[in-house]
């Protein structure tokens, strides 16, 4: 079977859709995976997995059906079955494969293929979630321009405002909950390699020494941030699950771009406060970072 690449409308903050039901897969366990044309569900990402799914209702003929999961599937050039998530063999985007949002339902649907289906996301989870993500990147930028001075030599890969980019560079894990996004960098050989100092110098004390500071110095700028209420959108190339997306932040030190493929707020102003918290590993091998955004 040859299926469409799906699309999607949750980089714009569509929680609300209708689309035609293309297909229905029965999955493991005795769920059933819906795909349908367009959807502004978001799926968890197979290759990069930090935003949860969205939850919510697909309603046909007047009966909802409760998603209890969402999901990203592939189907492979030569049609056949639908693949999930780990099964997946290829990455993200590869241009061969058509790639499909699965509204995961706990019971067979019964023969739904062809008719109309109203989507509807529980928005109050969503919009946690985004707030979550658009914490998360603040947190980059911000974290990004902490450490700054702590890079011997240009590590070759910068953020949107110039500062050596920690976040992408350390990354080993990114994940969102409705409460936080909690990020967890690696500080190893490698990073050392690239320039990182973790170690007291002259001008600064040790990681471990230096972490209050660091925190203090995180948040000021987070609630700056928040203070000016700057707008947020998700540039979109096309509207494939697969198209390349922007997040985009006006902020007053210039315009921040990051890669992104979830969901945020539409304005800094949704938050009342943002802060995060930094914990080092007691052998110093791993910086968590705790961001939090309290809603408006
Ligand atoms: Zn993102």
């Amino acid at each position: 079977m040859t299926l469409p690449t799906t699309h999607v409308s949750f980089p714009a903050g569509a929680v609300t859709g209708e689309s035609t039901v293309l297909a229905v897969h029965p999955l493991d366990g005795g769920r059933y995976a819906v795909v349908t044309g367009a959807t502004p569900f978001h799926p968890l990402d197979h290759t990069w997995p930090d935003q949860p799914a969205d939850l919510g209702t697909l309603t046909v003929d007047g009966v909802g059906l409760a998603v209890v999961d969402c999901v990203t599937g592939a189907v492979g050039p030569d049609g056949g079955q639908v693949l999930v998530g780990a099964d997946i063999p290829v990455r993200r985007g590869d241009e061969e494969w058509s790639w499909l949002v699965l509204h995961v339902l706990a019971a067979d649907p019964g023969d739904i293929v062809g008719r109309t289906a109203a989507l509807a996301v529980d928005a109050a989870r969503r919009g946690a979630l985004s707030a979550s993500h658009s914490g998360c990147h603040l947190l980059a930028l911000a974290l990004n321009e902490a450490l700054a001075p702590r890079w011997r030599k240009d590590p070759g890969r910068t953020d949107a405002f110039g500062h050596p980019d920690f976040d992408s560079l350390a990354m080993a894990s990114s994940v969102m909950d409705t409460e936080a996004s909690t990020d967890t960098y690696r500080l190893g050989k490698s990073l050392r390699k690239k320039g990182f100092t973790a170690e007291a110098t002259e001008e600064f004390p040790a990681l471990a020494d230096a972490l209050p500071e660091l925190t203090e110095a995180v948040n000021r700028r987070l609630a700056g941030w928040v203070a000016v209420d700057a707008p947020v959108r998700v540039d979109v190339p096309g509207p494939e699950l697969t198209a390349r997306r922007e997040w985009h932040c006006e902020l007053p030190e210039g315009a921040a771009r990051i890669f992104c493929g979830g969901t945020h707020l539409h304005r800094l102003g949704e938050l009342a406060e943002l802060r995060t918290e930094l914990r080092l590993s007691e052998d110093g091998s791993e910086l968590v970072a705790v961001t939090r955004p309290k809603r408006a």
